[in-house]
């Protein structure tokens, strides 16, 4: 047995106390910046295995520190927050939980994005590494982030004082259930999620009776030809085969039909692989909305609000080949290769603050008989994604693969040489 093998030899035993955590944060979801309870449940088993613990760092941020000898310094970060969706799985520790949104209307909480399967391998790796100290040396660093949700909570984990508060790290690992077989694990060097840009554009005409237009300046018809002209972004200025994306994902305005409003909201959505692309992209955008507000003879300059902003994911290519190698050599056929994916993540904000590089990997949502029909049938398309009401992992083997795939990441900075 090698040290990760040794190390993995203690899962047997506490697995069913580690189901049961999980079911529990899977009953107990909260929104992002609202995750108390679970920040308290994480903090006092970061406790229990012997972690010195940092609470409340930007928000309800979770730190432990399990210093054993000298040697490199490993961040592994999971993320607290669940999203406002109804769960829809039949399981029967489904969440049923619902709670006030910011606009005070009753949501429903589920963790639909696997959330609480992370922080369950992160701890189950955290309680596995404390136990078998003697197996390995440097410093281990579980981090619990906030309002991943919301692309708010690595920021706001940086500004809270995170880097003061912890050891300065060598290297950060996280991982996210992705699209795949349960049980598998996939690496991705370089650019891997996409940076995101969400914004607000409010639009302006003059409001009139339906049956007088001349009277007025129409932003339904301006937001209409923006709508239009916006899908050029991507199919005329940016390069033939990059991956990029616009969606016009809300349109609002008006109340009736015989009333030409004053204005028009949208709600755009982009996504790029390269920060020129998307500062091109970008600067489209703007100059289409100006230019139609123009054509349009609009009273007043649009206005333009960032709802939200994640960096691309960028996977170093050194510290992504160390944890592929240790996977290949734990995981066998189960280690891939994953192609690039077009959704977002903040993780990266933390390593980038403290100049230290990153990896990021899958591990695969979908039950292996599932996947595999559905693959056969040409419908990988119809399984539950990510924040899908449908959305659940396969406890077994998932809850072990993610354990394992961090214990074996970390070792293969800790194991001694
Ligand atoms: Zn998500
Ligand atoms: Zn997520």
């Amino acid at each position: 047995m090698n040290g990760v093998d040794e190390i993995l030899a203690g899962f047997d035993g506490p697995q069913a106390a580690q189901e049961a955590f999980y079911k529990d944060l899977h009953q107990h979801p909260e929104l992002s910046h609202h995750e108390f309870r679970t920040a308290r449940c994480v903090a006092g088993k970061l406790q229990e295995y012997g972690f010195t613990v940092q609470t409340g760092i930007g928000g309800t941020g979770v730190a432990g520190v399990l210093a054993n000898g000298a040697g490199p310094v490993v961040l592994l970060r999971a993320e607290l927050d669940a999203l406002p969706v109804r769960e829809n799985t039949g399981v029967d520790y489904a969440s049923t939980a619902t709670t006030k949104a910011a606009d005070g209307h009753e949501v429903p909480v589920a963790h639909a994005c696997g959330h609480d399967m992370h922080m369950s391998c992160l701890l189950g790796a955290a309680r596995l590494m404390a136990a078998a100290r003697d197996r390995w040396h440097g410093t281990l660093l579980p981090l619990f982030q906030p309002a991943e949700e919301t692309g708010d909570g690595a920021q706001g984990m940086v500004d809270g004082g995170l880097l003061d508060r912890i050891p300065a790290p060598d290297v950060a690992l996280a991982q996210h259930l992705l699209p795949g077989i349960a049980g598998t694990v996939g690496t991705c060097a370089g650019p891997f999620m996409s940076a995101e840009d969400s914004i607000k554009v409010t639009v302006y005409g003059r409001g009139s009776h339906g049956a007088l237009p001349q009277n007025g300046i129409d932003p339904v018809v301006l937001a209409a030809m923006i709508i239009v002209r916006l899908q050029t972004v991507v199919s005329r200025e940016v390069t033939p085969g990059e991956i990029t994306i616009v969606t016009v994902g809300s349109v609002q305005a008006g109340t009736r039909s015989n009333v030409i409003p004053d204005h028009a909201v949208l709600q755009l959505n982009v996504r790029s692989y390269s920060q020129p692309t998307r500062q091109r992209m970008l600067a489209a955008i703007h100059r289409i909305i100006q230019a139609e507000c123009q054509a349009s003879g609009s009273p007043k300059d649009p206005d333009f609000e960032t709802l939200a902003s994640f960096p691309l994911l960028d996977n170093n290519a050194a510290a992504t080949e160390r944890v592929a190698a240790a996977f290949t050599g734990h995981f066998g056929d189960r280690a891939l290769v994953l192609d690039r994916q077009t959704v977002s993540e903040d993780f990266g904000i933390i390593p980038d603050a403290a100049g230290v590089p990153y990896t990021y990997w899958g591990i695969g949502r979908t039950d292996r008989q599932v996947y595999q029909a559905a693959e056969k049938a040409g419908r990988l398309a119809d399984l539950p994604a990510n924040h899908s009401p449908e959305f659940l992992p396969p406890l077994r083997p998932t809850l072990r693969t993610g354990t394992e795939a961090l214990v074996t990441a970390a070792m293969a900075w800790l194991a001694p040489h």
